[in-house]
Parts: C-alpha cells; structure tokens; sequence
C-alpha cells in the first residue's frame, strides 16, 4: 500500500505524544497534585521536594523543579538556586529526623546513567548508615514499605513545620 503524503499529520503526532508523556510524567503530577498522596514535603515557587516512593534507603528524596525538563543546562538561575537550597533543607530535615552518618546527593542524567525519568530531571538526596548496602534486601515486603513511606512521610513533615 502507497503511504499518502499528510505532512499534517506529523504535527497532530507530534502534538499527541507531547500529550502523553506530559500526562504520563508522574513527577510532574506530583508537582500539581495533592501533597500528601504523592508524598510531597515541600513546595517553593519553582522546585519542590518530594520522598521517593521506591527509595535506595529510608528518607530517599529527591528535589526538581515543576517544568518538565530533561537537562540542568536548561534550569533558570531561579530553578537552580532554589533548588539547591532545597537540597540543602532535606539535608537539614533528614539529619534531625534520621541521624545518618552520610548522604549521597546526586542526578542520573540521561536513561545510560540510570536515571528512571530521563526527562525530567531530579536531584537525589540520600541519607546513608555504616553498613546500609544490604538495607533494601533486607525490607523486601511492600506493605511493610508503604507504611513506613506514610510514617517517614509524617516525621519528616513534622520536623519541617518545627523548622519553618
Ligand atoms: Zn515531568
């Protein structure tokens, strides 16, 4: 069968999919949705900061900005310092709340370096123990996840309001 040329096409395609990977972002729904279901702590003006659902440890959270957008080089000067005194206030809650002896902060730039939503880009703040590497292992049941998600959720979020 012979392809009929409907360049208009394209833009309708393109639109779509601009569509779709917008309403499937789930970072950006966390950014406009309700805080506590999507476990959001803390929103500035052009960042917020949110617990990671599928943490690497307890009190995994990660900081980015409201705008879909894949690369830091593409962060405003506002986007930027707001979010890293955004990082600097996880580090400070999560100190309080958990006592860890060090973090790692950090972003998967790109789906090569691991980065689970390459195209919206997010910064990790992890807390770390002496000898946590076996932690995830160890708290393999979800449910027994999910609880603690809410109770981490309300302890971090306590410390906050004592902070503000
Ligand atoms: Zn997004």
């Amino acid at each position: 069968m012979k392809q009929i040329w409907s360049p208009w096409r394209l833009e309708y395609i393109e639109q779509n999919q601009k569509k779709k990977s917008k309403t499937k972002c789930f970072l950006c729904a966390a950014g406009s949705g309700s805080m506590v279901k999507n476990l959001v702590l803390l929103k500035g003006r052009h960042s917020f900061v949110m617990m990671n659902r599928y943490p690497y440890n307890s009190g995994h959270l990660m900081v980015l900005p409201y705008r879909h957008i894949g690369f830091v080089e593409k962060l405003t000067e506002q986007e930027t310092s707001e979010m890293f005194l955004l990082v600097q206030k996880s580090v400070m809650i999560l100190k309080k709340v958990f006592k860890p002896d060090g973090f790692n902060i950090g972003a998967n730039i790109g789906g090569v370096a691991g980065a689970g939503v390459p195209s919206h880009v997010h910064f990790h703040v992890i807390p770390r123990w002496l000898g946590d590497t076996n932690f995830m292992s160890i708290v393999g049941d979800t449910k027994i996840i999910n609880d603690s998600l809410n109770r981490i959720y309300n302890k971090l979020k306590k410390q906050l309001e004592l902070m503000e």
